[in-house]
């Protein structure tokens, strides 16, 4: 079977989030599962060209490539993945639909695999060429939907992509969700989350149309780049199947890392937070967290950025109220810098007010981290109170989870071990959601 993934994202050449860590991790696997597998993105002009091995340009603006034996597709020439301004990154994303149109013309593939509204537009414009073509659509962020004025965009189907409540705008995620044959959210709780009026963010009503072809499948995590046994970006290794063997291991990353970045309480609980700072993420409590932290005797690492200045400012002013030796606030995007944090903290924060799957609690798992979490989406998927992790159900009730984590990590420290072991033993790689997604496959072809 062929199969044609079209996304705005793909790591580690374009990432933003875990949209391109889920492209690029259900593609590999298969890929090792024995299908033909292709992968389609705007070609940005923050590509990393030496990553990628054999490019070609077979036709202008059209460049073949690879990444680690995965063919790569990269059109057009962007400047940048997102911004901030609605229509227009609607324009740039139907021009990239408009270029994948022309490219298909010629192509020959049984299903094409689309995430997320940015190549959203491609069901419709796909299926008026010809009905036949099967189409699996993933919503990795239902609450992004593709909105902006009608009169500000041209030459698109406006026929499907009307917006459901307000005849003035488009909605680009309405188009795809009525012209896909399976819908895949990417957690079984997300896929019942959606179809309810505070989860489907307006779209619910037309999403229940389609229940039929509606399913979650959990995403995965690619268990060979995060791997605290080889890791490149760890300065010491560690394997899980010794508790005390991982902890020793942890804690010389730990010390390694105090050391660069001038923190000290090396004894004290490290807590983390590796995410954008986006409402979605449950900024308050990272707050209340990285204060009930210091508060408490602990250690804070913020990694995470906000597109937003306003949300940027805040987290600048909260990192300089509480400067010391305790916290330490980096406010980029560090792939390499994350992967120390996940290997050195006892637990990562994340309390996000929805999430569709979410990777960060699954990578922690794997490095021996405890997750702290709101049970909503893909957390309450992977994160079970009391026995993989902390869980809560009212986004008011996080602080006293993180003190109940306190005090097990502290008192309790059985407890806390059989925490991690239970965390790392389930199974988060790709092998069973791969299968999962060809299941569909066939039923849809
Ligand atoms: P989302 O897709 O909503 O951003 P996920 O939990 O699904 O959230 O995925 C987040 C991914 O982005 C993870 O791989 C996480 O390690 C990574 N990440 C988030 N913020 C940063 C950062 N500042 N630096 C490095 N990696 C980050």
């Amino acid at each position: 079977m062929k199969i044609i993934h079209i996304a705005s994202e793909m790591a580690p050449i374009a990432k933003v989030g875990g949209l391109g860590d889920v492209v690029y991790g259900l593609a590999k696997e298969q890929r090792a599962q024995g299908e033909k597998v292709q992968i389609i993105l705007p070609h940005y002009t923050s590509i990393d060209h030496t990553l990628l091995g054999k490019e070609k340009e077979v036709a202008p603006g059209v460049v073949e490539a690879q990444y680690e034996k995965l063919p790569l597709l990269l059109l057009g020439k962007y400047a940048q993945i997102y911004g901030n301004d609605p229509t227009s990154e609607i324009k740039r994303f139907a021009s990239f639909c408009h270029e994948v149109m022309a490219y298909l013309e010629n192509e020959s593939f049984d299903i094409i695999h689309l995430h997320d509204w940015p190549v959203g537009l491609l069901a419709p414009m796909l299926k008026a060429k010809n009905p036949d073509t099967r189409i699996v659509l993933s919503i990795h962020n239902f609450f992004h939907q593709g909105q902006c004025p009608k009169d500000q965009v041209e030459n698109l189907p406006f026929d499907a992509i009307g917006d459901p409540h307000d005849k003035s705008q488009i909605n680009i995620l309405k188009g795809a969700l009525l012209n896909s044959d399976a819908i895949v959210a990417v957690s079984p709780k997300y896929a019942q989350e959606i179809l309810t009026e505070t989860g489907g963010a307006g779209l619910d009503q037309v999403l229940k149309q389609k229940q039929n072809i509606l399913t979650g499948i959990l995403n995965g995590i690619d268990t060979d780049y995060w791997n605290p046994e080889d890791d490149p970006f760890l300065v010491y290794h560690y394997g899980m199947d010794d508790i005390d063997t991982a902890q020793v291991g942890k804690e010389s990353n730990r010390a390694h890392l105090f050391h660069e970045l001038n923190m000290d309480r090396i004894k004290s609980p490290l807590v983390c937070a590796i995410t954008r700072l986006v409402p979605q993420k449950g900024l308050d409590n990272i707050e209340k967290a990285l204060i009930f932290t210091l508060e408490n005797g602990g250690n804070f690492m913020l990694l995470g950025s906000s597109p937003c200045p306003d949300t940027q400012a805040r987290f600048n002013d909260l990192a300089a109220k509480y400067k010391g030796p305790n916290l330490h606030c980096h406010f980029v995007f560090d792939e390499k810098l994350a992967h120390m944090v996940y290997a050195s903290s006892d637990m990562i924060i994340i309390p996000s007010e929805f999430e569709p799957c979410g990777l960060t609690q699954m990578i922690a798992m794997r490095y021996g981290t405890v997750p702290i979490v709101r049970c909503t989406g893909g957390l309450a998927d992977t994160v079970q109170d009391g026995k993989n992790g902390f869980s809560c159900i009212n986004a008011d009730d996080f602080d006293k989870t993180l003190s109940k984590a306190f005090d097990t990590y502290r008192n309790h420290p059985h407890i806390w071990k059989e925490l991690i072991l239970q965390g790392q033993a389930r199974d988060f790689s790709w092998s069973e959601s791969a299968k999962k997604y060809a299941a569909i496959y066939k039923t849809s072809t």
